[in-house]
């Protein structure tokens, strides 16, 4: 299987799952949907999504359309499902992506790391971190505006 989820029901009855792998055609989410049929309130985690192809864009697009009236966040979007949103923002549907997980750079000694920013314009400058290494303030590895939300 392409994707593999991991899905915890918690105690306020909201769904928490994780998604890891590539979304191609094969992705239905059906056990995600299953787990919350009575929840009111679906969290996914996405920074293990490494890929989706396109006909794996038409599976999410799906797949969020199924969670419908449900309170939906996503944590940690990976660089990979933020460049889609980025390109089609309509595939988020109605939830609301809580933070990104994005890759950066040191322009001191070259160590790249990926970092979890809040999701929004401008985030990849003001939240980048520190290097690991030597503590330089880190740079956003790439286009920004290819994976945060465009200013409104
Ligand atoms: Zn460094």
């Amino acid at each position: 299987m392409a994707v593999k989820s991991e899905i915890q029901k918690q105690a306020d009855g909201s769904v928490h799952a994780s998604v890891v792998g590539k979304i191609d055609e094969h992705f239905d989410g059906k056990d995600i949907l299953a787990a919350a049929t009575d929840a009111k309130t679906v969290v996914l985690r996405l920074d293990g999504v490494r890929s989706i192809s396109s006909l794996g864009v038409r599976a999410l697009e799906g797949f969020m359309r199924e969670l419908g009236a449900k309170q939906v966040f996503l944590d940690d979007i990976s660089a990979a499902m933020a460049n889609q949103f980025s390109m089609i923002p309509n595939l988020l549907a109605n939830a609301q992506v809580r933070s990104a997980k994005l890759p950066f750079v040191c322009p001191s000694c070259g160590t790249e790391h990926l970092h979890s920013i809040p999701y929004h314009n401008g985030a990849g400058t003001t939240h980048a971190p520190e290097c690991p290494s030597c503590k330089t303030k880190m740079e956003f590895d790439g286009f920004s505006e290819e994976y945060l939300p465009h200013k409104k």
